[in-house]
């Protein structure tokens, strides 16, 4: 499109004299122009309606207050000091992860030149590890850091094409929504895929019955992993023919996979029995290879879970996470810079209160979300249910200025619930 400044022509849109805009675009009839001002508002409108127009020139004139794609990526270490502020433990997690961050938004600013054809490809995440472990966390964190659209999708939702449940497209539609549908912002996010598991696949033998929710997805999902241009439905939910399409290239998009797996650790165990403990008799070794069964997860494990291998070679990068010990439980409860601690002290604080809690209280609410086998999870019902009362006096107390959660107090508060 052709850009002039005409001063004697008037917008044929809102009618502004050429004087008072910088710009009038010309239609190809020399008749009709455009004001600025009309453009930005037309592409506002767009906007809102969901429908973007990839790489358009109108984007020049609007979103002059977007922020500039970070230039200087943070280095693998830096990654990792930013996740230890929030993931408490998981360190094998987190290197694989800063390091796999760190490559992708390398290889995503890599200029193409012609003299090196040498292409660093696409490395898509798997964690491996129990629920509430912090899979989901590690993901956002870095989503936070990068300054980049994020979405968390449950892969239980998706079924194959023409089956109840979501089209596998959707999955970029809340990757959409995060980026405001500005598709080119969504084309460098990061996808969290939550219960990879899920979608295994049921059975030994795929040929029996159709498997809509489970090798069909892997199917689905496999053109999304390894980067196409994927029609998405702004909406999400099933594509129908009257609904305009969007059109996404996941060439660029982190693809983080996160599964409790549960019971793989027979599968690994299966596998190194062959290898390892068919060789050693002794037991001290044998406890230890079974204490430590995640940490030799490897893709043949996933195969032998249900994953596909096509799906399996898209997600190159496999890591795991440990169950939470005690002692991260209780550092979750202090550490982390958003703490739940913190947390509610922060909210006495701003009522003028200092909050206490007494060491025996921290390690009373550890042992109960031990207890009833909640994880990292049951930390902040616990601490919730016995923070309600205070909550709810403790700012109509005009005198107080401190408050002490002993063990005793605890202990009242969560009769009945936690016991
Ligand atoms: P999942 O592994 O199921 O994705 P999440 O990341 O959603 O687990 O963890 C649930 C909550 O538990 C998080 O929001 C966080 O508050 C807490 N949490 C879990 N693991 C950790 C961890 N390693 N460090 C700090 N907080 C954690």
């Amino acid at each position: 499109m052709g850009k002039k400044t005409i001063t004697q022509e008037k917008c044929s849109f809102c009618g502004k004299p050429g004087s008072l805009s910088e710009i009038m675009i010309p239609a190809g009839d020399a008749k009709t122009y455009i004001c600025v001002d009309c453009v930005e508002n037309i592409h506002h409108t767009l906007n809102e309606l969901g429908i973007v127009i990839p790489n358009s020139e109108v984007k020049q004139y609007g979103n002059k207050n977007e922020e500039e794609p970070k230039e200087t990526l943070p280095t693998p270490k830096e990654i990792f000091d930013y996740l230890n502020q929030y993931v408490i433990g998981q360190e094998d997690a987190k290197k694989y992860l800063s390091v796999a961050v760190y490559n992708h938004y390398k290889r995503i600013n890599q200029k193409t030149s012609s003299k090196d054809d040498v292409e660093i490809e696409k490395s898509n995440i798997i964690m491996v590890g129990p629920t509430g472990t912090g899979k989901t966390l590690l993901a956002k964190t870095i989503a936070r850091l990068l300054k980049v659209p994020f979405a968390i999708v449950d892969a239980t939702v998706l079924t194959e094409a023409g089956y109840v449940g979501e089209d596998i497209e959707s999955l970029l539609t809340r990757l959409l929504q995060a980026s405001n549908y500005n598709v080119q912002e969504a084309e460098k996010g990061i996808v969290f895929i939550d219960e990879i598991d899920k979608i295994a696949r049921k059975g030994d033998n795929p040929s029996i019955t159709r498997d809509v929710s489970g090798e069909g997805v892997q199917q689905g999902l496999l053109k999304l992993l390894e980067g196409s241009i994927v029609n998405v439905p702004p909406q999400g939910g099933r594509k129908h023919p009257e609904q305009p399409m969007i059109a996404v290239d996941t060439k660029n998009i982190l693809f983080i996979c996160g599964g409790a797996f549960e019971g793989i650790e027979r599968k690994i165990a299966q596998r190194l029995n062959t290898h390892v403990v068919g060789y050693s008799t002794d037991p001290a070794k044998q406890r230890i290879e079974r204490d430590n069964l995640m940490k030799h997860v490897a893709p043949q494990d996933l195969r032998s879970f249900g994953l596909i291998p096509e799906i399996i070679g898209r997600l190159p990068i496999l890591t795991h996470l440990q169950p939470l010990e005690c002692s991260t439980l209780r550092r979750i409860l202090t550490e982390p810079k958003n703490a739940i601690i913190k947390q509610y002290q922060k909210m006495f604080e701003m009522d003028g209160v200092k909050l206490i809690f007494n060491e025996d209280t921290l390690d009373l609410i550890v042992d109960k979300a031990i207890e009833y086998k909640l994880g990292a999870r049951g930390l902040r019902s616990i601490v919730e249910t016995i923070m309600v009362d205070p909550m709810f006096e403790v700012p109509s107390m005009a005198n107080t200025k401190e408050f002490i959660v002993t063990k005793e107090f605890a202990l009242e508060k969560m009769k009945g619930s936690w016991q």
